[in-house]
């Protein structure tokens, strides 16, 4: 997980939302009772959040990567718009909370492109905090007050601080690192596949670089000059696991490599 950048001009429908927004704020403040109960729940609409504009804004911002894994996924399935805070209710260890953060459901801050595996399946509706009693609980609360376990790709400190990689198991630095592999968990099975393979490839490319890099020979220079070149893209933001490659090739810049690993076969999803 890396941090992203996000665009500054917010996608047209958004401004749409800053009218709903008022409307359901309006609509809670008369019944605040009901909807903390979940007896009345709010219309989201994805009509407002989850639009081409939206996605495809998200999607440029992000180098068409997951906000959580890095992954480029989309050429086998479409991406969410994610809200960080959930729009809904919120799942903790002790229950649900309703209404969730239904002010921030049409909140460009709010927003980011995720795979569906870290969204839909893990992910869902839970949003942890440090401190559960600090929890904002309506459009009148202040949600700087709250310590996120979960790690934003957009803002809050930087992921890179609290997760690092060994090959392609990712570690945590920090309780927030913990809470963020946990809740995503960005150690599944298939996630960690792709990884390997990925890191695999930049092992080899690695390999020729040290292998080829004092050889005269024209082609051997032109080899070398290209192998650079996809490291050197390897780690780029815009670069697919970019944060894992990075550990990676300081790992074997230093002459050590933790790949292969023989993983265990592919489990059901949890
Ligand atoms: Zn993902």
């Amino acid at each position: 997980m890396i941090r992203y950048k996000k665009s500054q001009k917010i996608p047209s429908s958004l401004v749409r939302g800053i009218t709903a927004n008022a409307a359901n704020c309006a609509a809670f403040d008369a019944s605040p009772a009901a909807y903390r109960a979940g007896s009345i729940k709010f219309d989201i609409k994805s009509s407002i959040y989850g639009t081409k504009t939206v996605k495809r804004q998200l999607k440029a911002d992000q180098y068409s990567k997951c906000g959580f894994c890095e992954a480029i996924f989309d050429a086998n399935v479409a991406g969410d718009v994610e809200h960080y805070r959930p729009k809904g209710a919120v799942t903790t260890a002790t229950g649900k909370i309703h209404p969730g953060y239904y002010w921030l459901a049409y909140d460009w801050e709010n927003l980011s492109y995720a795979c569906p595996d870290c969204n839909e399946y893990r992910k869902r509706d839970q949003f942890p905090l440090v401190d559960e009693a600090a929890r904002a609980r309506d459009h009148h609360s202040d949600i700087a007050v709250e310590a996120p376990l979960l790690l934003d790709p957009y803002s809050g400190s930087d992921p890179r601080q609290h997760i690092t990689f060994r090959g392609e198991v990712p570690y945590a630095q920090t309780p927030e690192g913990e809470a963020t592999i946990t809740l995503l968990a960005l150690n599944r099975i298939t996630l960690m596949r792709d990884r390997l393979d990925h890191l695999d490839t930049l092992s080899r490319l690695h390999e020729s670089v040290r292998l080829l890099e004092n050889d005269s020979r024209p082609e051997a220079i032109a080899c070398v000059m290209k192998a650079r070149a996809k490291l050197a893209a390897a780690v780029e933001p815009s670069a697919k696991f970019s944060a894992a490659s990075a550990d990676h090739l300081a790992e074997l810049d230093a002459g050590r490599s933790y790949l292969p690993n023989d993983l265990p076969p592919p489990q059901p999803r949890r």
